[in-house]
């Protein structure tokens, strides 16, 4: 599959409402890659009148398409971001990853003031609090994108049976408003090359443009999507020597002051696997799980509170390559997936996803070849991603994110 980048221009605004009960539920910022393949998938059955090959590869076929979110920024804050309280990025920006995996080996006994440039901002000493939302790169360093574009209309009820409107109902819907510019969304795209061709086709003969979310009959939901160029292989494909830089740097940030964690072997091997779109895990008996070794065999257990200190009595796993593993760390939760069964016109299961930004940490022991072992296998997971309805998106990994290393402490 080739991986294409998907900006989207709000031609009105955008109502998705993240609840669907209340009447004046506030709505989302982003558009889940379940709606933009409804979207399209609702086109197809326009143009085509009935389900045939082409949809199935299109919509159903995990490994010949797959439709990602269209958020406000191109990257998602990991839930370990975090920034000053009061004036937020203007001050600071720093990520609690790896400080987190000093915790889990120090367990408590980290001196107070060690822990100070994690817990205040280095300008005004208010303390952090944790940054949710999307970022743009610019000159190098973050800019957050705005969730100041939510409009907010008053709205008439209208009766259902006389089809006109309904005495003293009134209510409020809140909606993403076009900025004006050619770019409100970002998002992506994979697929191969037959499917590419099908949806270039489809779009095109749309001019385009779809329409998602809540109150399309008013007026509200129609965007226009511009498809990128495909990636180049080379520059899809992860750079596995970034890993092992990462893991170089954590072990040094980890071994000096002020967290000075003792007794570190140089020779292990640590690693992250990000969720950047959220993810949908279940155990063998279908139960959602927070533990992406449910799905993924090769990867440690999570151990219950009780037994994950200290941590050298942490469970390991025996990889069948050779060498053990073990998980160090986690910032997760879980985050309730709603939807709507256009086919049936009534509402979908709700599903409980790993949040968007969920990371976690792994400790590998084991010689260099089998090392080479593990990073391959690494490799093969970034590219297919895990977990359930990665077709919408979900399951998408990153291995050892750069945003870690990159804000592992306050910038002065
Ligand atoms: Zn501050």
């Amino acid at each position: 599959m080739k991986k294409l980048p998907v900006t989207a221009k709000l031609l009105a605004p955008v109502a998705i409402k993240r609840d669907r009960q209340s009447e004046r539920s506030e709505s989302v910022h982003s558009i889940a890659g379940t709606m933009v393949r409804g979207a399209i998938a609702a086109i197809y059955l326009q143009q085509h009148g009935e389900v045939d090959d082409t949809f199935n590869h299109l919509f159903l076929d995990e490994n010949s398409c797959r439709f990602g979110p269209l958020d406000p920024g191109p990257n998602c804050f990991p839930l370990t971001a975090a920034t000053c309280k009061r004036e937020g990025i203007e001050h600071t920006l720093v990520d609690q990853l790896w400080f987190r995996i000093a915790q889990h080996h120090r367990a408590g006994s980290v001196p107070n003031n060690a822990e100070t440039p994690w817990r205040q901002c280095d300008t005004c000493e208010a303390d952090l609090q944790s940054l949710n939302g999307f970022w743009q790169a610019e000159n190098g360093h973050p800019r957050e994108k705005s969730n100041d574009r939510q409009q907010v209309a008053a709205h008439v009820g209208i009766d259902r049976h006389t089809t006109t409107a309904a005495e003293s109902i009134l209510y409020t819907l809140e909606a993403l408003q076009p900025s004006g510019q050619e770019e409100d969304l970002y998002g992506w795209l994979w697929a191969d090359d037959d499917a590419l061709t099908a949806l270039k086709q489809l779009l095109q003969n749309e001019d385009y443009r779809i329409s998602v979310g809540h109150h399309r009959t008013r007026g509200y939901g129609d965007l226009h999507l511009q498809l990128g160029n495909p990636v180049k292989k080379n520059d899809s494909q992860p750079c596995t020597e970034d890993w092992e830089q990462w893991n170089r740097d954590l072990i040094a940030f980890l071994s000096s002051p002020p967290l000075s964690v003792p007794d570190l072997d140089p020779d292990n091997f640590y690693f992250s696997l990000s969720f950047p779109t959220g993810a949908v895990f279940v155990d063998r008996f279908l139960c959602y799980t927070l533990d992406p070794a449910d799905l993924i065999s090769w990867l440690p257990p999570m151990p219950s509170a009780d037994a994950a200190f200290p941590i050298q009595n942490r469970p390991t796993r025996q990889l069948a390559s050779g060498g053990t593993m073990c998980w160090i760390a986690a910032v997760t939760r879980h985050e309730r997936l709603r939807g709507w069964n256009a086919a049936h016109g009534l509402p979908r299961q709700d599903e409980w996803a790993t949040a968007r930004g969920s990371v976690y940490v792994y400790r590998f022991t084991g010689t260099a070849t089998e090392r080479e072992e593990l990073i391959e296998q690494l490799a093969t997971l970034s590219e297919e991603g895990v977990g359930l309805r990665r077709n919408e998106g979900f399951g998408r990994v990153i291995v050892s994110d750069n945003f870690h290393r990159q804000f592992c402490k306050q910038e002065v």
